[in-house]
């Protein structure tokens, strides 16, 4: 996606730790126009899909994800990240090592808001070592529901995410991919 790789060529930082801070469009200050182009990206490459839900992991996932669920018309379930009061009953549970806070989470879902009817779209900001995808994954697959395929606005393909998120038999769509990334140069995936 030729609008997304311009944002990161002007305005993505790289921080030690193959970090790429994209925080002034994405996931911190958030840029509508642009994430409207995102919606409208993913709507086209899933369109044959029947998308029932989408799901997504606290915290930048969820913006994005409510974006492009409003081009399928569907909800969007977020997992939550630590034991919450507001969590009642039944819930999915999945272990998961955390990238940026190099620290082990649970993704909580609740059982009542994934159905085994449901097909579901998995989307996410990055895609890194692979592991918040996994846990949505599993917790999908614990449901029963189906995975109709994983949406990643950027894919740092240097990670092993793309490689174990296909690995489990998960059509994974990334709207850029990230082949290498240093202060000076930052290469696209053609
Ligand atoms: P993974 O589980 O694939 O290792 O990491 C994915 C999660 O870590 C994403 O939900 C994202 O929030 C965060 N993440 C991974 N790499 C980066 C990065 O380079 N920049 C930012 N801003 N977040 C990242």
């Amino acid at each position: 996606m030729e609008l997304l790789k311009e944002y990161i060529r002007k305005y993505g930082v790289v921080r030690p730790g193959n970090i790429l801070k994209v925080d002034s469009f994405l996931n911190h200050q958030m840029d509508i126009a642009l994430l409207n182009r995102i919606g409208e990206e993913f709507k086209n490459i899933f369109a044959d899909k029947k998308i029932t839900k989408i799901l997504t992991i606290e915290a930048s996932g969820i913006g994005i994800a409510c974006i492009v669920a409003q081009y399928f018309n569907v909800p969007v379930v977020f997992a939550k990240k630590s034991e919450s009061l507001n969590l009642d009953g039944d819930l999915y549970t999945s272990k998961c090592f955390s990238f940026t806070k190099n620290r082990e989470y649970t993704a909580l879902v609740s059982k009542k808001y994934i159905l085994p009817d449901d097909n579901i779209l998995l989307i996410d900001d990055f895609l890194a070592n692979g592991r918040a995808m996994l846990a949505l994954i599993d917790i999908v697959n614990q449901s029963k529901a189906k995975i109709a395929g994983a949406g990643i606005v950027i894919e740092k393909g240097f990670q092993e995410g793309g490689k174990l998120v296909r690995d489990a038999g998960v059509q994974l769509e990334s709207l850029v991919v990230i082949d290498s990334m240093s202060d000076s140069d930052l290469v696209f995936r053609e």
